[in-house]
């Protein structure tokens, strides 16, 4: 069986260390927002190259916040993509906003820029760019809409940890680039965590008085109106391990993404996911689309090959979200998608026979164009 993803292995390869962290951290007595998330926010913001950082508990706690520090208030619209976690729609309800779906590009599935010029609105206040399958966003149109707009972007990076566009870092294109570290992301923790990353201090300190009762350095007196979101002491120390290896970790994601995707070469049945021009790809996982998606399921089960989906349903025709709607057929680019994608086994500790498996059967998978008679 080859797993689509085992969190296991990546922690006993670091085990020493990471077990090291986290006795220092309860050997010291400090447990929140001590200097294990004080390096941390340093270090991160240094391998991205943004000004400063600042942890939160989780990544919808980074995109909440940042929100809130642009200024982004009920009733405000925020525009978006439907094909994200719903932790993206969910920050933009947490402040009262309402979110605009937008529709993403067929070859990519990110946020098509020419769908988001046509959707921006008077009561537009702020953009949502999803750095999706940890592929960057091609930045400029996006930017450019925003600025002729007054709109601030906030990125939302939590699958995109060290990817890049035009040699510079997702997270430093717009106002706010917020990570989810989430164990299975990219860059992932032992349970939940998020960050913010700013070139803009005054966003960083607002940040920092958002993440605790909105006060401002040690005295407890409310500046603004903030919440409890804080990042604690024992994941910053075993973040601070597992950003040192973030680079080979990207290696070898590549690696697996060049195994199948030189597998898939001259096979017509199923579709890649096209790569940006000019970016660095992060490959939180790894996205084929399959016209009869059933049955690539049985035939990965049967060849006993683990799989994710990202995602099933699109968030603007979920439930939850039906007050705000939306209606089948209103992003047919994203519907299609969510019919048609499967991810495959994709994480760094894959080892070599795992990912020739993984090849051969998508090496083979033009049989499967036809139903077994
Ligand atoms: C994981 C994820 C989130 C939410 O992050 P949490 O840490 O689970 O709150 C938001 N957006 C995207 C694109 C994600 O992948």
């Amino acid at each position: 069986m080859v797993e689509a993803f085992d969190y296991t292995r990546g922690y006993r390869r670091l085990q020493p260390e990471i077990d090291a962290a986290i006795a220092r951290v309860l050997g010291s007595g400090r447990l929140i927002l001590g200097p294990e998330v004080e390096c941390f926010e340093q270090e991160f913001a240094h391998y991205v190259g943004a000004q400063d950082a600042v942890g939160v508990a989780s990544g919808t706690d980074a995109l909440e916040l940042a929100l809130r520090a642009v200024g982004v208030e009920a009733g405000d619209q925020v525009a978006t993509v439907a094909n994200t976690a719903v932790g993206t729609v969910a920050a933009i309800r947490a402040v009262g906003a309402i979110p605009q779906f937008v529709d993403v590009c067929d070859d990519t599935l990110l946020m098509d820029a020419e769908t988001l010029r046509a959707a921006v609105t008077r009561k537009t206040r702020a953009v949502i760019p999803v750095h999706l399958f940890g592929q960057a966003v091609p930045m400029a149109p996006v930017l450019e809409i925003a600025r002729k707009h007054g709109l601030p972007v906030i990125e939302d990076c939590s699958q995109a940890h060290g990817a890049q566009w035009q040699e510079r870092h997702v997270g430093t294109f717009g106002d706010v680039g917020c990570f989810s570290l989430y164990p299975t992301k990219p860059l992932g923790a032992v349970g939940d965590g998020g960050i913010c990353v700013t070139n803009r201090p005054e966003a960083a300190q607002q940040l920092r008085r958002l993440r605790m009762y909105g006060f401002d350095g040690g005295r407890p007196s409310a500046q603004i109106e903030g919440v409890n979101s804080r990042l604690d002491e024992l994941q910053a120390a075993v973040l601070r391990v597992k950003l040192q290896r973030l680079d080979d970790a990207l290696t070898r994601r590549q690696a697996v993404a060049d195994a199948y995707q030189l597998a898939l070469r001259g096979q017509s049945w199923l579709r890649g996911i096209d790569d940006v021009a000019d970016a660095k790809h992060a490959h939180y996982v790894h996205v084929v689309r399959a016209p009869n998606r059933a049955r690539l399921l049985d035939a990965l089960t049967a060849a006993g090959i683990g799989y994710g989906i990202h995602y099933p349903e699109p968030i603007h025709l979920m439930p939850a979200y039906q007050f705000l709607g939306g209606q089948a057929g209103d992003l047919p680019i994203t519907e299609r998608a969510c019919q048609e994608v499967v991810s495959l086994p994709m994480f760094p500790e894959l080892n070599d026979d795992e990912i020739r498996q993984v090849a051969d059967f998508l090496a083979a998978s033009d049989r499967l164009a036809k139903p077994e008679a």
